[in-house]
Formats: C-alpha cells, structure tokens, sequence
C-alpha cells in the first residue's frame, strides 16, 4: 500500500471486529479473566489496550519498524527511551536540541549518572571525536529547530553502527511521510505527535518506533513499568489526525516552500531559512535523504522592535509555541523555547531576536502571503536594521 492508503487502512482503519469506520475508543482500565488458566490479550490498560495498540501497530507500519510505543506526550516518549540507558553510559546529543529534551537530558538524567555531551551533529568529526568508552547512544534531530540544520542521518547511523551505539532520530518536524530514520539505519524513532501527526492542536502525545525486536522488548518493559503511556481518549485523537496527514502536509509544504520563496525578496526580511531553498545549507543532503522539506520555516526580520511589530500587525497565524497544525502558528525563539538560553550562545546560534518560526498551516496560500505583506509594510525599512 502506498503512504497515503496505509493511513487509512492499517491497524487505524475499520474495526475488524464490528465494521466500525474508526477504532472504537476501549474506556476501559481493566480487562475480565475469562479463564484463569488462559488469560485474554488484555488484562489491564496500562500495559495494553486496542485503541491505544491500534495507534502503535499504525506508526509502527509508517516508520517501517518491529513495534511502535504511544506515549503521554513526546517528551514522555523522550525520557522512557532515555531509560534504555544506564547509570555510567555517555549519550551524544544534537546541539540544538528540542529545548524540553535538552532540559531533561541535563537535569534529570545526568541526576541518574548518564552523561551528555552536546556536538554540532552537522559535523561528522564532531560526532566522531566526541565518542567515548562509554558512548552508548547518538541523539539526532533533523532539520533542527529553529533553523532548521540537516544532520546527514545515513553518515551518523554508519558511525554509530561501527562503534556500536544505538542511533536515536527525533522525527517531528517531518514524520515518516516526509523522512523514514529506521531505513536510513536507525534504531529508533521518536515524535511528538502533539505536532503534524495529531495535527490540530488539541492534543499532547509522543511516539516512538524502533527497529528491532530485542529494542522492542526493553522499550516495553520500560513503557509498562515507567508507565507514562497514552490515554484512550487521545490515541483515538491521534489516529484521526493521523489519517490526513499526507494531504495536510502537501499543501502545508506547498504554501511554506511559496511563503519561503517570497519572503526571501522582501526588503524587510533579513535572512529566510528553509531546507526547501537551494542556497540552505543543508538542502542537498536534505533532498538526499527526505522526500519533502516539511511545513516549517523561520525568518529574520532583524530586531526585537520588528518582531512586536509584524505581531502586532498580523491577522492570520497563532501566536504560540508549538508548531505543525491546522492553523498557521508563528513562534518567537528567543523568548518561548530558548528563553533559557543566554543571549549569547542564541546569537551565536542564529537565534537571533528578530528571528520567528513559522509553522505553515492550511490556510489559503494568497491570504497568508497578503497577511505578511501588510505586517512587514509596518517594520522599520532594511536600511535601519542592525548588521
Ligand atoms: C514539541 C516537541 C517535543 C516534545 O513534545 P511534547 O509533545 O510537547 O512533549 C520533542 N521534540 C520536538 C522536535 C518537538 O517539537
């Protein structure tokens, strides 16, 4: 079945059992014993039920892995496949790193003596010089949030195979219609499917996919006995977003690859990033290894006085963290997810305070680009911006 069909006629299709057009939510926290001496397949929704199984047999299909796992949220899905490590291990991380996933990795695993260590995942040496006797595990996210840096996945995974070590991918800002980690030899695959694949801003809740049977096994265990799994009522969310995912990327991905395009001419816009561009830096190994470049783009607009401006201004999108929606949701880094960070390492990082993030939603390409238009008419002109 091609991507598209599997969406809707996999485990998240008709119910087998009564013809239902969609997995019927299973309300329920325990399950009968019909006969002591042979226990059903149920037994207590923790550690399993058929909504929440449906949504795991699902992504596990798209991600093209041995078992698929559904979290509380995605940093749920981060932290129980953290827990795959022990006390003494080294981890390598992507610098730029989701920011709830750098916040746990540095306060509370390294509180149960597991080690990180942040490299520019961009550069193959970096990786490879920061491997040591300990190394047990690479952490990748591509393309990079906010700017969007392509980490050449097949090189990492080739590297990490040769010492070894498990090779994690973060896969949210592309999902596996977009980039399919495991066949680029990952072991593992995570999202927050609070983003495109529940894709209407109305639910947290995180996946992961892994690779083999063996890594199936131990993820269960600590699924099961960390316990931070999804609700009922939210896997059924997740799997109706799920269902139009390819259709809502292709004409989210149209509009930012458009939007890209043309901010990129405006005067009042410093610097567009996008993978879809060809002067991005990573857009060759980009088209290499993802069939798409996905729904969001960031741009900079040059100072904190423009960015209040164009908000101040603009009609159409959500002024919110979070990203991969319906609606088009426009994010400021600088004060929401790297607040943290000091001034400093966000320049030196390209977070810049005028740049935005903007996750491209399903609104009519013509009305969000006339909405820009106007907002940058109220910017001060180029010739004022700093640098
Ligand atoms: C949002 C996000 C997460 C965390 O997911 P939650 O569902 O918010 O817990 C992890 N990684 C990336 C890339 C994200 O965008």
């Amino acid at each position: 079945m091609n991507f598209a069909t599997s969406l809707l006629h996999s485990a998240c299709g008709m119910d087998k059992r009564t013809g239902a057009s969609s997995v019927p939510i299973y309300q329920a926290s325990t399950y009968h014993y019909f006969d002591i001496d042979q226990p059903g397949r149920y037994d207590y929704a923790r550690s399993g039920n058929p909504t929440r199984e449906a949504l795991e047999e699902t992504i596990a299909l798209l991600e093209g892995g041995a078992r698929g796992f559904a979290f509380a949220s995605g940093m749920a899905a981060v932290s129980s496949v953290c827990l795959l490590f022990s006390a003494g291990d080294h981890l390598i991380v992507a610098e730029d790193v989701y920011g709830g996933t750098f916040r746990f990795l540095t306060r509370i695993l390294t509180r149960l003596g597991i080690d990180v260590t942040f490299v520019d995942t961009t550069q193959l040496e970096q990786v490879s010089k920061a491997i040591r006797p300990q190394t047990k595990g690479i952490y990748l996210e591509t393309p990079s949030n906010p700017i969007l840096k392509v980490t050449d996945v097949a090189a990492i995974c080739q590297l990490a195979r040769s010492h070894g070590l498990l090779t994690i991918v973060d896969n949210t800002f592309l999902t596996p219609y977009y980039q399919r980690p495991l066949e680029l030899g990952a072991d593992i695959v995570i999202h927050s499917a609070t983003k495109f694949i529940g894709g209407h801003s109305d639910v947290v809740a995180g996946l992961a996919v892994v690779k083999s049977a063996e890594l199936a096994e131990k993820l269960y265990l600590i699924q099961n006995g960390f316990g931070a799994v999804l609700g009922v009522q939210d896997s059924w969310l997740v799997m109706r977003g799920l269902k139009t995912l390819k259709t809502r990327l292709d004409a989210s991905t149209a509009s930012a690859q458009k939007l890209a395009e043309w901010l990129q001419l405006q005067p009042q816009v410093k610097k567009v990033y996008y993978t879809g561009l060809p002067d991005h830096p990573g857009h060759h190994i980009q088209l290499r290894q993802a069939s798409g470049h996905g729904a969001v783009l960031a741009f900079d607009v040059g100072s904190r006085e423009n960015v209040k401006r164009l908000f101040a201004a603009l009609q159409i999108p959500l002024v919110a963290v979070s990203l991969g929606a319906v609606e088009s949701i426009l994010s400021y880094p600088a004060m929401m997810s790297h607040a943290a960070m000091p001034p400093e390492e966000r320049e030196q990082r390209g977070i810049t305070e005028g740049l935005l993030r903007l996750s491209v939603g399903l609104e009519e390409f013509e009305d969000l680009q006339a909405d820009f238009a106007q907002a940058l008419q109220t910017l001060l002109p180029a010739a004022s911006l700093p640098g």
